[in-house]
């Protein structure tokens, strides 16, 4: 079948440096589309989220007035199994943006070959204005607003930005409340205590150090004589550079937002700690500190940007002089420095699988409140290895094959499963 009209216009993809996360998703699924035998009508039903649910959520503050709050879930697609993605509290949250990182979403889980699509949603509130007890309560507002939009078998929030372990207690205590029976799976990253997974926390991390390394050993380089310069000293930065530090790899520099310590002998990360666990701890771990930017610029050998989004521009990519670059964070290199990288055959591994890890374990989680029966840690460890192994074995075929960039790669991947799941369910009348 095609589409000789869509009913719904596409956004047009810009290739600039200021894309929102939905204009990045929508590039990113015209791309792929090239790359990839699908039907066209089926990338019109990908262009756009299958549902965006928005909530208005009056709660009481400690002053005794009402404050209200809007809120939003975007559901993307949900061909390959329940929608999955996290929940955030932030001033500056958007329906747009809610789709667009819903969409991401639906790319990671297929590229991951999870059985879940793309959410995500979120409270328009800087959550550092509310106290604990106003979290709380807007927190199980919110869940009760959107408790026919959610559930283990439809749609199951995680932590995202301001929320953690906590509110996904809460969450999952009110939805549980109003159900009427205990109710784990709907929501993931929650405390092990209620059904929370063992390795949640340092999944990402994980998944960062593991296809580095299978990145390097492709590349016939050897850990041991590698040099790692890793920005963002954060859950996911942290527990990379550790990690490829305990591989015996040289982690030569680490930041977060005050700078970077750099040793170009090597720091001992295992004893840095993190800006969880000791805010502003990282500029004390070295002798020479450099401004966060210049971190980017190191003579090393591979790059991971594990801080925040578009870190790596058209302004900087040409002086980067790393042979690898790894994503850890969402979205740290822009449509333009990916251009550059591609120009200069620097390899990119991209976000979507290098830091897929921590959705990875959500579903083991999720698989675990399901059997009511918890992993232990070293499972959580074993079984994520051989997640990523596969995915990225499937995604180094892509790039072999079809003679593409790593990310290009990752989306026709996803793509390809996705069009497969859609051909084979079709179009319900
Ligand atoms: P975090 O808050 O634990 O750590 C972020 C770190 O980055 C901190 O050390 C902070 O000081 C530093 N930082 C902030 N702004 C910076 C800047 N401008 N320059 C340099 N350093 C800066 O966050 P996290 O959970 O590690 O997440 C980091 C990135 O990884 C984000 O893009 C996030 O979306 C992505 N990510 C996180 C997870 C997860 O489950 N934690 C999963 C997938 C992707």
């Amino acid at each position: 079948m095609t589409t000789s009209r869509q009913a719904i216009d596409a956004e047009p993809a810009v290739a600039g440096e200021s894309q929102t996360a939905l204009q990045t998703a929508r590039r990113q699924l015209a791309r792929a589309a090239e790359l990839v035998d699908i039907d066209p009508s089926v990338v019109a039903r990908l262009t756009h989220p299958r549902k965006v649910v928005e909530v208005t959520i009056p709660i009481e503050r400690d002053d005794g007035s009402v404050a209200v709050y809007r809120g939003y879930r975007a559901q993307h697609d949900s061909v390959r199994g329940p929608h999955k993605g996290g929940l955030r509290y932030h001033p500056e949250v958007t329906s747009d943006e809610c789709v667009g990182l819903a969409m991401w979403m639906t790319w990671k889980c297929a590229v991951m070959d999870l059985p879940f699509g793309g959410a995500k949603g979120g409270v328009v509130v800087d959550p550092k204005d509310l106290s604990e007890a106003e979290r709380e309560r807007l927190t199980r507002r919110f869940a009760q607003e959107l408790r026919e939009t959610v559930g283990p078998m439809r749609d199951i929030p995680a932590p995202d930005m301001g929320t953690d372990a906590q509110t996904m207690a809460w969450f999952m205590d009110a939805y549980s409340m109003q159900e009427g029976e205990t109710t784990p799976g709907v929501v993931t990253g929650k405390p092990p205590v209620i059904g929370g997974s063992h390795g949640r926390e340092e999944a990402p991390g994980r998944s960062v150090a593991l296809v580095t390394r299978a990145a390097l050993d492709y590349y016939e380089r050897d850990l041991a004589t590698t040099t790692v310069a890793v920005q963002g000293y954060g859950s996911v930065g942290a527990n990379a550079a550790r990690l490829l530090d305990e591989w015996g790899a040289t982690v030569v520099a680490v930041s977060d937002v005050n700078g970077a310590a750099y040793d170009p002998d090597g720091l001992d990360v295992a004893s840095i700690p993190t800006h969880d666990e000791e805010p502003e701890a990282v500029t004390r771990a070295a002798d020479e500190v450099l401004p966060n930017e210049d971190l980017l610029e190191l003579d090393v050998d591979v790059l991971i940007p594990a801080a925040v989004g578009n870190v790596l521009t058209a302004e900087n990519a040409g002086d980067v002089r790393a042979d690898l670059v790894v994503e850890g964070a969402n979205g740290p290199t822009t449509v333009a420095a990916d251009e550059l990288f591609e120009a200069r055959d620097v390899p990119v591994i991209p976000d979507i699988l290098a830091n897929a890890g921590g959705v990875t374990v959500s579903y083991f989680e999720w698989l675990q409140d399901i059997n009511r029966r918890q992993w232990s840690h070293d499972r959580v460890h074993q079984e994520l290895n051989a997640e990523m192994e596969r995915a990225w074995d499937a995604v180094r075929d892509a790039y072999e094959s079809r003679d593409v960039t790593w990310r290009d790669a990752a989306y026709a991947v996803a793509l390809d499963r996705l069009s497969a799941a859609h051909d084979a369910r079709g179009l319900w009348p």
